[in-house]
């Protein structure tokens, strides 16, 4: 027996405590979602024994027709998803995409223009600790104040006055789709390259519930384990001409050999990504963020200063502004957490709290959506969050709040022919 649970049982037993864990507790946290078993298949197989420097077709040893054949599929498979001239599925992460992206098109210390982190934006759009921060010169936009929004007068201004070789749009923490075209005639306006990171909304973009990024952006860049639902990785999709600059910048720019079993898995999640059932489910992600959206924004919410941040959502995710609230984003996710809802805390725009404990609390559908959810389902989630977050909650109803969990969870199981 070479099993891991005989191998290494340590191991083995977190292994099993955590698919218990992704069974009984609602994931909530907007960038996880349950990856098929197809795609779990091919991520564990074979595929993890072989070196595969280079392109299909053009690899640095033998033994690849293999593994030429998957990536093609994978290439093929996300420029016709995308409607991409170009793609590039070798990315080991979103971040990693980034960089390659941004090495194809920038020197260091050129300007790149990027959503604020605290606003939105991810830590690659030019947070200072990350490589985007230390290797060019970052401006950043943000929201207005007044109604949380992304400002496009900002953007165009700060584009003329700081003229950035890159502008970026895309984000991690933002509830409302991007005006794709105004971002592309700022970066007309200015001769700036414009690339979109879809990393939250490709699976949405998939099932062509949201607008394609691709035909406003010179690069667009995403994961493929959000919305998606696919293996933690990255892509790049971009225009034929900056296609061998873009796959330089990859390989052997970025990374070295690629990941062959990730690869193999994301071909398999763009294949499934074209079916109905994919569409079915990121239509009821959608559904579900309105309704907890809606339910969330009612007023014996906002009474206990609980408020829903640009008062809805055009995406899978909600974010509360809990910046009136007693409640700090901390004990919100700890609250939620002690129900059996799993959420992340984050920073709100011009929030007074600190990073680790912040005013801002993110919650996705798409994971429950996966796991079969139906409106009830969500009414009843958005029900039980409302009641979780009062601050004057008892003992007693936090207990019936928890087994209200139980009872909805217990409706949809998740990977049931693995445990
Ligand atoms: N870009 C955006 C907008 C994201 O939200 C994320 C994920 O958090 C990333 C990039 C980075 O992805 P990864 O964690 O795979 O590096």
């Amino acid at each position: 027996d070479d099993s891991v649970a005989k191998v290494d049982p340590e191991v083995a037993e977190a292994l099993t405590d955590e698919l218990s864990r992704q069974q009984s507790k609602l994931v909530m946290i907007a960038s996880e979602n349950f990856t098929p078993r197809a795609v779990l298949e091919a991520q564990g197989s074979i595929l993890v024994n072989k070196l595969a420097e280079g392109y299909p077709g053009k690899r640095y040893c033998a033994g690849c027709e293999n593994v030429d054949r998957i990536e093609q599929l994978a290439i093929d498979r996300a420029k016709t998803l995308f409607q991409a001239e170009h793609a590039n599925v070798q990315p080991h992460s979103g971040a990693q995409a980034n960089a390659a992206a941004y090495m194809a098109l920038l020197q260091p210390g050129d300007t790149i223009l990027g959503l604020s982190l605290d606003h939105g934006g991810h830590l690659t759009h030019g947070m200072r600790a990350n490589f985007s921060g230390r290797f060019y010169t970052v401006v950043s936009y943000q929201v207005r104040a007044a109604d949380s929004v992304i400002d496009m007068e900002q953007v165009a201004r700060l584009a003329d006055q700081h003229r950035p070789r890159l502008i970026v749009a895309g984000w991690s923490a933002y509830p409302r789709t991007i005006d794709f075209a105004a971002f592309r005639r700022v970066a007309d306006q200015v001769g700036a390259y414009l690339l979109i990171d879809m990393a939250h909304i490709s699976g949405l973009v998939a099932a062509g519930l949201h607008p394609n990024p691709v035909p406003y952006a010179d690069v667009v860049t995403s994961t493929t384990h959000k919305t998606l639902a696919g293996p933690r990785g990255g892509m790049i999709l971009c225009r034929g001409e900056l296609a061998d600059r873009i796959d330089r910048a990859v390989f052997p720019g970025q990374q070295a050999a690629p990941l062959a079993h990730t690869i193999a898995a994301k071909a398999v999640t763009f294949k499934i990504a074209m079916g109905e059932d994919f569409r079915d489910c990121q239509r009821r992600a959608l559904e579900g963020a309105d309704i907890v959206a809606t339910r969330l924004g009612a007023p014996d919410v906002a009474a206990t200063g609980v408020e829903v941040l640009t008062q809805g959502t055009d995406v899978h995710l909600v974010v509360l502004d809990l910046r009136k609230s007693v409640l700090s984003g901390r004990d919100a996710e700890t609250r939620l957490y002690d129900v059996g809802i799993t959420v992340n805390r984050n920073q709100v725009p011009f929030d007074s709290r600190p990073a680790m404990t912040s005013s801002g609390l993110r919650i996705g559908t798409s994971a429950l959506a996966t796991s079969g959810f139906q409106p009830e389902d969500f009414a009843e989630i958005a029900d039980i969050i409302a009641a979780a977050l009062r601050p004057d909650i008892t003992e007693s109803e936090t207990n019936v709040l928890r087994s209200r969990v139980d009872n909805v969870a217990a409706k949809h199981p998740v990977y049931s022919s693995l445990s």
